[in-house]
C-alpha cells in the first residue's frame, strides 16, 4: 500500500501532477499543485492556509486511517554520491528512504545515468549532488525536472581547491577527503531535508548535530595517527589526484599520477618524472585506489622499489560488506593504510 505523509508540506507535495495514492480503498486522483483536489464526492479547495491545512491533514488522517497502519511516508533522497548517501542516512535516519543512484565501487567521473535512474531522481523529493563539477551529466537529470530539489552539497561546503585538466583550471572534486567539509555538508543535507518536510526538524536536527560530534571525533583520530608519521614521509602518490583536500587539512605532499579525471591515460613523460620524483624524494609506498587499475602503479614499484601501500579509497565508499562502507570506516581505513605504508 502506498502511504501519504499528513502534515501541510508533504500533503502537498504529493498532489504533484504525476503521483496518486491509493489509500484504505480510497483513490486520491493525482491533483496539481494550488488546484482543487476531488475527494469522492466533496470538492475541497487546495489554496489553503497553513492552519486550514493542519485540519485537512487531521481529517485525511480520520478518512484514510480507518482501516490501520497508515504511516507517515518517508522522505525520498536521491543521492550521487556514495558519501552523500551516508550523510544522508545519518541526519534523515528513519524519516528518509536513501535511494543511492551512484553505488559503491562505480567510478563518478565515468558514471553516467541510465534511463532507470533518471526515472529515479525524477520521482524523489530531494537529490543530493556531490558537486564541483563532478556530475559531468547533472542537466540531463535536471531537464524538466524541479530544480529545487537538486541541492548542489559540495558547491556549499568552503573553498574550492584547483586541479590542471586537459589545459584548463577547474574545481577538484573530492571535497569530501576533508573531514571539515563534511562536517559543513551535514548542515547543508540537514537544511534541505528541513526545507522539504519541515514536521521532522526536531528529528534532523537531533541527528545532525550527533553526526557532526561523531565527525570532530573522526578528526581528532586522524590528527593523532599522522602526528604519529614524520613529516618528512607524509609523501602521497596515488593514481589520481584525489587527495588534495586531505594533504592540506593533514599535512601531506601529494605526487599524482594522473589529472582529475580517471578517463586519463598517464603519458610516458609524465610517468618517468614521477619515478624520479620516487626515487629522489624516498617514497616508501605508492597506493591503489578502488575503481583503479594498477598497472601503472606496478610500473613504479618495479622501477623504484617504492612498495605497495595498500588500496585507498579515492572517490567514494566501498560496498557494504567491505571496511569502507561508512564515511567514518573509509577515512579510517584510508589514514591507517597510509600512515602504515609510510612509517
Ligand atoms: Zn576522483
Amino acid at each position: 500500500m502506498k502511504t501519504i505523509r499528513l502534515n501541510g508540506n508533504k500533503t502537498a507535495a504529493a498532489s504533484g501532477p504525476d503521483r496518486s495514492f491509493i489509500a484504505s480503498g480510497l483513490l486520491l486522483p493525482a491533483a496539481h499543485k494550488a488546484s482543487d483536489l476531488h475527494l469522492g464526492a466533496t470538492r475541497i479547495s487546495w489554496g489553503m492556509t497553513n492552519r486550514f491545512s493542519r485540519t485537512f491533514s487531521v481529517f485525511l488522517a480520520v478518512v484514510l486511517g480507518g482501516a490501520g497502519g497508515l504511516r507517515a511516508a518517508p522522505l525520498k533522497v536521491a543521492s550521487l554520491s556514495t558519501v552523500l548517501s551516508d550523510v544522508a542516512r545519518q541526519v534523515g535516519g528513519d524519516k528518509v528512504q536513501v535511494d543511492e543512484i551512484v553505488r559503491p565501487g562505480v567510478d563518478p567521473h565515468e558514471f553516467q545515468p541510465s534511463p532507470g535512474d533518471v526515472e529515479r531522481v525524477a520521482g524523489a523529493d530531494v537529490v543530493l549532488v556531490s558537486g564541483k563539477g563532478l556530475e559531468g551529466y547533472l542537466a540531463k537529470l535536471e531537464e524538466g525536472g524541479d530544480a529545487k530539489k537538486f541541492v548542489n552539497v559540495g558547491d556549499r561546503v568552503g573553498t574550492s581547491l584547483k586541479l590542471e585538466d586537459d589545459g584548463k583550471t577547474v574545481d577538484d572534486p573530492h571535497w569530501w577527503h576533508s573531514v571539515a567539509n563534511v562536517r559543513r555538508a551535514v548542515g547543508v543535507v540537514r537544511d534541505a531535508m528541513i526545507a522539504a518536510d519541515a514536521a521532522d526538524r526536531d528529528a534532523f536536527t537531533a541527528n545532525a548535530a550527533a553526526y557532526t560530534g561523531k565527525l570532530d571525533a573522526l578528526d581528532k583520530t586522524i590528527r593523532l595517527k599522522v602526528a604519529g608519521l614524520p613529516r618528512d614521509k607524509r609523501k602521497l602518490v596515488t593514481s589520481h589526484d584525489a587527495f588534495q583536500y586531505f594533504a592540506r587539512d593533514y599535512g601531506f605532499k601529494i605526487y599524482p599520477i594522473e589529472g582529475v579525471s580517471t578517463a586519463e591515460e598517464p603519458s610516458t613523460r609524465k610517468v618517468a618524472e614521477l619515478l624520479s620524483t620516487i626515487k629522489k624524494e624516498k617514497v616508501k609506498a605508492v597506493f591503489f585506489e578502488n575503481t583503479q587499475n594498477p598497472k601503472v602503479i606496478s610500473q613504479i614499484t618495479r622501477e623504484t622499489g617504492a612498495k605497495v601501500g595498500g588500496e585507498l579509497y579515492a572517490d567514494g565508499l566501498g560496498a557494504a560488506d567491505s571496511d569502507a562502507a561508512t564515511y567514518e570506516a573509509m577515512m579510517l581505513h584510508n589514514v591507517n593504510t597510509l600512515v602504515n605504508g609510510l612509517k
